[in-house]
């Protein structure tokens, strides 16, 4: 694919736990350090599952980066010669990543954000929908269902919580296929959703 260098992009990454976007983010940001792009790795502070300099995929790949806390931090936190920025766990991030993302791409960076784009009962997770709008190039990645071993879009949370977010890995998630997928376990909140 062909380029101007002064030209920026947006990449995003999504889908559900365990589908690889880590996995593909720390492969894409490791072509750019071999091509000796200047690179800047954020993640946000939240998320301190494995170590805390560092995304690591659920299968051990790895990559320096530098946990924020808000996006404002993040755009704080970019050197002006930056070329490639890789955000993983965007749906971590407030709502103003969709426009640092953007103004970024604007000043001529390449920019690759990961995430969920859907929460535990299946609905949008901001802000990766909204980032998808913007993005020129989408990336929809595929889990395989822990149950049955289809294709798997969906992130079923197998312990009990009311909380958007519950840190964890295998011991709190599953990734299932559409037919797999069930609303009702373990017991899920009822947030007055109608069932379609
Ligand atoms: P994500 O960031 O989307 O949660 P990762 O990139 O961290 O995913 O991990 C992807 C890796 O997880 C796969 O390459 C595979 O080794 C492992 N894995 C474990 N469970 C599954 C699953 N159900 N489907 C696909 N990959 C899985
Ligand atoms: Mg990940
Ligand atoms: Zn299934």
């Amino acid at each position: 694919m062909y380029r101007r260098s002064s030209e920026g992009w947006v990449e995003v990454i999504c889908g559900p736990m365990f589908s690889g976007k880590s996995e593909e983010l720390i492969k894409r940001v490791t072509r750019s350090k071999i091509a000796r792009l200047p690179v800047q790795v954020f993640k946000p502070q939240l998320d301190n599952r494995y170590a805390d300099a560092e995304v690591v995929s659920h299968s051990q790949f790895r990559v320096d980066a530098q946990p924020v806390e808000t996006s404002t931090d993040m755009l704080r936190a970019v050197n002006s010669d930056t070329r490639v920025i890789g955000v993983d766990e965007g749906q971590f991030f407030d709502e103003g990543l969709v426009e640092v993302v953007d103004n970024l791409a604007a000043t001529g960076k390449q920019v690759i954000v990961a995430g969920l784009d859907t929460d535990y009962l299946r609905r949008p997770f901001e802000p990766i929908p909204s980032m998808c709008d913007r993005a020129e190039y989408v990336t929809k990645m595929l889990a395989v269902c822990h149950r049955c071993g289809g294709p798997a879009l969906y992130t079923q949370r197998i312990v009990r919580s009311d909380d958007l977010v519950v840190l964890g890995a295998t011991d709190a998630y599953e990734a299932r296929c559409r037919m797999c997928y069930d609303p009702t376990e373990p017991e899920q909140p009822d947030l007055g959703l109608d069932e379609i």
